[in-house]
Order: C-alpha cells, then sequence, then structure tokens
C-alpha cells in the first residue's frame, strides 16, 4: 500500500519526474528560513485552535504571541456562529484535527480536516489558511486539497455529495481586512468527476512507478514551456537551470508568482 498525501496528487499531476526526486528517490529539499518561519506560525495557529476546540486554556500562547492572538481574536469574531457552544447539542459532533482514511487502487489517502462538524443532514470541512486569500477562487476549487478532502468524506460516511461542503478560512490579517471565508459545495456530478480522475491519474502513476523500479524509465518530466523548472529544486538535476533562466525573460516574476501555490500544497501537519 502507497501512501499518498493531496499534495503528491498536486506534484504527479504537475511533474511526475518532480515526484520521482522528491518520494521515490526521497532527496532531501530545503525550505527557505522565511518559509519555514511561515511553516511554524500555521503549525501553532492550528495547534491553537485545536487545543481551543477541546477546552483547553490558550491565553499563554496568545500571551507569548501576541500577533497570533491577534488573528484568533479576529477570526472568532468574525465566525462567532462557528465556535458557538455545541456540547449540549447532541445532534451535533464536532473534531479538531479529524483524520480520515480511504484506499483506492493501491494508494492510501489519509486526510486531516481542521474541523468537521456534522449534523444528520450536513457536514462542513472547514480548513484554516494561513496566507492570503488567492484571487482566483477556481485555483482553489480545482485543487487536489478540496477535490479529495470533499469525496474522502463522501465515499467514508452515509452523507451524499449534496450534503457536504468546505470552507477555508484566511486567518492571517492584512492591515483591517477581517478573515475572509471560501465555500464550496459538491455534487455527485463532481463527485463522479473526482473518481475519475484519481482512477487515470493513479493508473499513470503505477504504470510509471512500476518502469521506474524495473529500472527501464524514469518518470516523465513536465514540458519546459509550462515555466514549472525555473523555480524548482531540481532545475540543476534535471538539467532545466539552462534553458529556462536563458530563454525565460520572466523569470524574476515566475518565481514569485509560483511561490503562493507552493506553499499551499504543503501537507497537514497533524498534531
Ligand atoms: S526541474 Fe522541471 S522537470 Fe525537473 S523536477 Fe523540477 S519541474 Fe520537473
Amino acid at each position: 500500500m502507497f501512501r499518498l498525501s493531496q499534495s503528491q496528487l498536486k506534484i504527479i499531476e504537475e511533474c511526475p519526474r518532480k515526484f520521482q526526486h522528491s518520494y521515490l528517490e526521497l532527496l532531501a529539499t530545503t525550505a527557505s528560513p522565511e518559509h519555514q518561519e511561515k511553516l511554524a506560525w500555521g503549525s501553532r495557529f492550528h495547534l491553537l485552535m485545536q487545543q481551543r476546540e477541546l477546552g483547553l486554556p490558550i491565553a499563554s500562547i496568545t500571551q507569548q504571541d501576541p500577533e497570533i492572538g491577534r488573528c484568533v481574536a479576529a477570526f472568532i469574531n468574525t465566525a462567532p456562529e462557528l465556535f458557538a457552544a455545541s456540547e449540549h447539542n447532541d445532534q451535533i459532533f464536532r473534531q479538531a484535527e479529524h483524520p480520515r482514511t480511504l484506499i483506492f487502487q493501491e494508494y492510501l489517502f489519509t486526510v486531516i480536516y481542521d474541523l468537521l462538524i456534522a449534523e444528520p443532514n450536513a457536514a462542513k470541512i472547514l480548513d484554516w489558511k494561513t496566507y492570503p486569500r488567492p484571487q482566483k477562487s477556481k485555483w482553489i476549487a480545482e485543487s487536489w486539497q478540496t477535490r479529495l478532502y470533499l469525496y474522502v468524506l463522501v465515499e467514508t460516511s452515509d452523507y451524499s455529495p449534496e450534503q457536504v461542503s468546505m470552507t477555508y478560512w484566511f486567518v492571517q490579517l492584512r492591515g483591517e481586512e477581517p478573515p475572509q471565508k471560501l465555500t464550496f459545495s459538491y455534487n455527485q456530478t463532481e463527485h463522479d468527476r473526482t473518481k475519475q480522475d484519481l482512477t487515470h491519474l493513479l493508473h499513470q502513476l503505477s504504470d510509471w512507478r512500476q518502469r521506474y523500479t524495473e529500472g527501464t524509465e524514469f518518470l516523465p518530466q513536465v514540458e519546459i514551456s509550462a515555466n514549472l523548472c525555473d523555480s524548482c529544486q531540481f532545475a540543476t538535476r534535471c538539467n532545466r537551470r539552462q534553458e529556462t533562466t536563458a530563454s525565460s525573460p520572466n523569470f524574476a516574476t515566475e518565481t514569485s508568482a509560483n511561490w503562493l501555490p507552493n506553499l499551499a500544497i504543503i501537507d497537514e501537519i497533524s498534531i
């Protein structure tokens, strides 16, 4: 059984060779200090929200880190209905860092919902994002996180696709702007499409892995024209640095434009 996550699906789709370097050859990559700091901040926020959901005190942490305290307070003020006490309502199940697993072909998917609120006829997946809301909601609607999280919930519960939804909250404050949210509903057509796309992608992956294991072929590289290599940590190994830096007049802007999605593909951290 091969474990896969939504971020790995994204990499397979973008560039199978990158998946080979990262997950078959286990080549280490390093994040910049700035990137690491953003990840650490995100982990602290998730931990705080989980502690709060469990009814544990969070004051000692928010006092040490006033910025995170400000974000938590603004989030709770913006969406009080989300945090209304539910302990007296035994019709509602809610859990922070709720894990679910699904076996699909020879692959094992594990998803972790930052918060799951399950009522008799509806279930909401909530996810905290600690980067700014993307300009285009289509990008996040089409992300493997959205698609896989919804798919797994329907496949592992009695809810129909029409009864589940996923909401992202972008919790890091920017000036006076309150936290923003994006909600995606779901339906049978989307569910079928995800199943079809997963089936196709995983068949391809199994085929590539088999040939790689037999030593006959590496996994395919993305086309240079996709402009993904210039910001990739494996550009030298793939012999792509020369072509992209020399031929791409937009090297600097492409790199910064790719940075946000790269942050977003990082797996959920199990706390
Ligand atoms: S440099 Fe390009 S081809 Fe190589 S792994 Fe990265 S994205 Fe893929």
